[in-house]
């Protein structure tokens, strides 16, 4: 999608630092990062939201979380992690091309912080 910052990203028309790169995966450094480690895993081919995974495109999502898997080996993330993703308005999705948060280097809470409606 020729509007989308991610796409942006995967395409390196918009720089970012890459962690991980394969012909279907890019992995960067979150530009604002909530822990330690906290990078974003995506699909190089756009799909909006975890709300879009279909029978067509899922292979990726698998692929996807054993790139996460040899990232969390490589980087030496050897006391846990989080991956994350959000999908549509109550969750929060800011940028609406599928991602995974990957967080790590911190002990997490847990939990739902709900947004106060106005
Ligand atoms: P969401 O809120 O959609 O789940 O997550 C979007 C994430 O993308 C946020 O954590 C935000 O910091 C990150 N982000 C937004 N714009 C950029 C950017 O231009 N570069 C990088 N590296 N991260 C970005
Ligand atoms: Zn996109």
């Amino acid at each position: 999608m020729s509007d989308c910052l991610f796409c942006k990203i995967a395409a390196k028309e918009i720089p970012s630092t890459m962690v991980y790169e394969d012909e279907l995966v890019y992995c960067f450094k979150d530009i604002a990062p909530i822990a330690p480690v906290h990078y974003l895993v995506i699909p190089k081919e756009h799909i909006a939201c975890a709300g879009e995974i279909t029978a067509e495109n899922s292979s990726v999502v698998s692929h996807i979380f054993e790139v996460i898997a040899k990232i969390a080996k490589d980087e030496g993330i050897d006391n846990g992690f989080r991956v994350i993703t959000n999908c549509g308005e109550d969750a929060g999705q800011t940028v609406h091309h599928l991602h995974f948060h990957l967080l790590a280097g911190v002990k997490m809470g847990w939990g739902v912080d709900a947004v106060k409606p106005e």
